[in-house]
This record gives structure tokens, C-alpha cells and sequence, in this order.
């Protein structure tokens, strides 16, 4: 097997041996960049060539005739079956930036809001495939919530143009950050590419000038970064500065990374943040947590106990009391309909149930709490009993306390 000098030099960047392969591959001829697709390899047969030798061709070579141009994966998985996917991966990477059809894409950089917001626009996409295509912030009814980028923030745009200078891939550069103590020129935010292999590029692109970036493409991972070197910090708490009117704005993007909004402030922790910025429809969403589970609550769904806000999992509705009543300080009551305090409440063994104390009187004889509504009043002590406890023993009606033993054997 014959290798070209293009596909020969990607090899050996990667390590691989090839002199074995070449001499043991009889059954394909040639690997070689395609002459009619040269932004992808292709493979001839030693079968196709050698027919192709003895035919008549007509203004074409064998190889543009018989040859098969496939993806840069396809062909290494063709010539070597065994290979593992990183360095396919990595041949895909590397091919495409030499030769692929983004190889003459070229970034630029854009801090003008006019441009910003050009470049940010749909309008402006090579088309609508990968992440930039479904990004929720491209529509032109985005385009004022994506203003606050150039209004508040210091930051850049950064695009990549293909030669159209339409955009094939973005990402928002924040200027001037500090990470561990450490300053970087630009934190590269999460990468919007039409074509998965444009991230190597952006990627090389944050190396060669000592950016940061984001290590994980994804809103949910704000924590972790890649330093120009090439190490990974994560757990790491970072901010950006911007205007200190930013939170007067009228509309907000949805933020990646730094969606924690705090006056003149934009945290990767939206705890941080009095605000968090990763709503769709232009709103900023006000951070409330629960003071006893820390759980976020909606601002619809807040519950106030003493000017604090917990969550409904966390406190319950007194219709008694007409407030909320922190959940281990209460206990509902079905005969009060109601949760209540714990605090005002006492057991009445003679109903087995719990009352509200002020309802109640302490019997020191009995060592007991009788509820006093549902209690008669006694001819010979004078003091109140229910039911259960007194017998009317003389004609005029009059109730008499039964015997304490009695009593107890009674209730
Ligand atoms: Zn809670």
C-alpha cells in the first residue's frame, strides 16, 4: 500500500508505525487526499487499479475513476481496524484542520455592538447544523437580550468565518480573568460550532494565546477550566467585572458560565449571583434559597417565617394562625383543622389528643390537662372535670368527682 505525503505526515504526528501496514495491506492500493473531494482522504483497491490500468479511461485519472473518497475516521477504521477511537479522533481532528472544508476559516474577534450582534445572529450561520444552529439565543427576538453582552460586559465575541465570511462556530471571550490568582487575557466561554471539529480548532486557538476555557461544553458544568497549558482546574469560583447598573437592564441573555448576577458582578456560582441569568425569554430569575435546606424556591413559591424564606417542603401553612410554622416546630391537629406549635399545645390524656394549653387546665390532683370545654363543673370542689370523671348523685343535678381510681379505671 502506498501512502501519500499528506496522510504520511498526520501519521507520523501521531506515532504510528507504518511501514508494517504498508507492506502487509496488499488489498488497497493507495491512500491518498481525494482529487475531486480534496477536503476528505479517499482509497483505491489494488483490484480497482489494476483494472483500471488495462481500461481505457477517458479524461480521468484511475484515481479520480476508481477512487473512494470517505471521512478521515472511515479510512483509518478501513486500514486499521484495531486502532483505538482517540487516535481516530485525533486523525479526524488533525485532517480536518489541514484539509478539511473549515481549514480556510479564520477567527476574528468583535467588540463592536453592532458587530457583535451581527455575528451573533443566525442570519450570519453557514447554516443551522450542531450547537450554533440550536443555540437559544441566535433568533432575531434575541438579539436585545444578547445587547447586554456589549452594554455591561467586558467581553468579545469571537467567531470563526469560513471563507463566505459566514459563521461556522462562536464564543464569548471574558476579558481579563482571574483564575486561582492567576490572570488570563480572555476566559473562552462555552464553543457553538456547525461542525464538531471546529472545537480542535477553537480549542488550539485559546492555547496559542493564552486563554482559559471552559472544560466542558455544557451550561451545566461552569466550574471546571482548561489553562492554556493544558492542565484542568475545577471546583474553581470565579467572577467577571462588569457595569454596576448591569442588573437595570431590561432584557438578560442566557449565560453559560457566568450566570450569577450580583450588582456589579457575574459569578460562575449562581449562588453567589442576587440573580440568575439563564432564562430564555430575556428575564432574569431573583435567587432565593430555603434558609433551612438551601434548596432554590421559586419567587412564586416563597414562604416568609420571621422575614426568612423557606421552602414548602420546609415549613407548613398554620389556617389557624394564618402563617407558615417551620416544619419540626409543629404539629397538625385534626380537631383544630390545623398545624399548630408545638409550644402551645398539651396532651389531655382523657381524649387522647392534643389541645391548645390556653383551652386547658393543669388538675394537680389528677396530674393532667383537661380540656375545659368539654368539662362540667363539680358541686363539691368546684373545679372542672370531664365527663368521664364526675356521676350526679343528687336530684338537683349536681356533678361529683368520682374517685380518682374510679376515674382512671373509667377513662
Ligand atoms: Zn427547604
Amino acid at each position: 500500500m502506498k501512502i501519500s505525503n499528506e496522510i504520511l505526515e498526520i501519521f507520523t504526528e501521531l506515532g504510528i508505525d507504518t511501514e508494517q501496514i504498508q507492506q502487509d495491506n496488499t488489498e488497497i492500493y493507495a491512500i491518498y487526499r481525494a482529487i475531486e473531494f480534496p477536503e476528505k482522504p479517499a482509497y483505491i483497491t489494488t483490484e480497482k487499479y489494476n483494472y483500471g490500468c488495462e481500461s481505457d479511461l477517458v479524461g480521468k485519472t484511475i484515481f479520480e475513476k476508481y477512487g473512494i473518497a470517505v471521512k478521515p475516521g472511515r479510512l483509518l477504521h478501513k486500514i486499521f481496524p484495531e486502532l483505538n477511537n482517540v487516535t481516530v479522533k485525533e486523525f479526524s481532528a488533525i485532517w480536518s484542520i489541514k484539509y478539511g472544508k473549515n481549514q480556510k476559516s479564520k477567527f476574528l474577534t468583535v467588540n463592536d455592538k453592532e458587530d457583535f450582534l451581527k455575528y451573533y445572529s443566525e442570519d450570519s450561520y453557514e447554516n443551522s447544523n450542531g450547537t450554533l444552529g440550536s443555540s437559544c439565543m441566535r433568533g432575531s427576538a434575541e438579539q436585545d437580550f444578547v445587547s447586554f453582552y456589549p452594554d455591561y460586559c467586558n467581553c468579545s465575541l469571537l467567531v470563526c468565518l469560513n471563507e463566505l465570511d459566514k459563521v461556522v462556530g462562536r464564543a464569548i471571550l471574558w476579558n481579563n480573568i482571574l483564575i486561582q490568582g492567576i490572570k488570563y487575557p480572555c476566559f473562552m466561554d462555552r464553543v457553538y460550532i456547525n461542525d464538531d471539529n471546529l472545537f480542535v480548532k477553537f480549542f488550539k486557538f485559546a492555547e496559542q494565546n493564552g486563554y482559559a476555557r471552559k472544560a466542558k461544553q455544557s451550561y451545566s458544568e461552569p466550574f471546571s477550566f482548561i489553562l492554556p497549558d493544558g492542565s484542568e482546574i475545577s471546583d474553581s469560583s470565579v467572577y467577571t467585572e462588569i457595569s454596576e447598573n448591569a442588573d437595570s437592564s431590561e432584557y438578560f441573555p442566557f449565560l453559560d458560565t457566568f450566570s450569577g448576577l450580583n450588582y456589579n458582578r457575574l459569578y460562575n456560582q449562581e449562588e453567589e449571583g442576587e440573580y440568575t441569568l439563564q432564562q430564555t425569554d430575556g428575564d432574569k430569575l431573583h435567587n432565593c434559597f430555603c434558609s433551612n435546606c438551601s434548596e432554590r424556591v421559586h419567587e412564586n413559591d416563597i414562604c416568609l417565617i420571621d422575614d426568612e424564606i423557606y421552602c414548602s417542603d420546609c415549613c407548613f401553612w398554620s389556617s389557624l394562625h394564618d402563617c407558615y410554622i417551620r416544619e419540626g416546630d409543629c404539629t397538625y391537629i385534626d380537631f383544630y383543622n390545623s398545624y399548630l406549635y408545638d409550644n402551645e399545645i398539651v396532651y389531655c390524656e382523657h381524649l387522647s389528643d392534643d389541645r391548645l394549653s390556653e383551652e386547658c387546665e393543669y388538675n394537680e390532683n389528677r396530674n393532667e390537662y383537661f380540656f375545659l370545654p368539654d368539662c362540667i363543673e363539680t358541686k363539691d370542689t368546684g373545679i372542672f372535670l370531664p365527663e368521664s370523671y364526675v356521676n350526679h348523685t343528687d336530684d338537683d343535678g349536681n356533678y361529683y368527682e368520682n374517685e380518682k381510681e374510679e376515674a382512671n379505671n373509667v377513662a
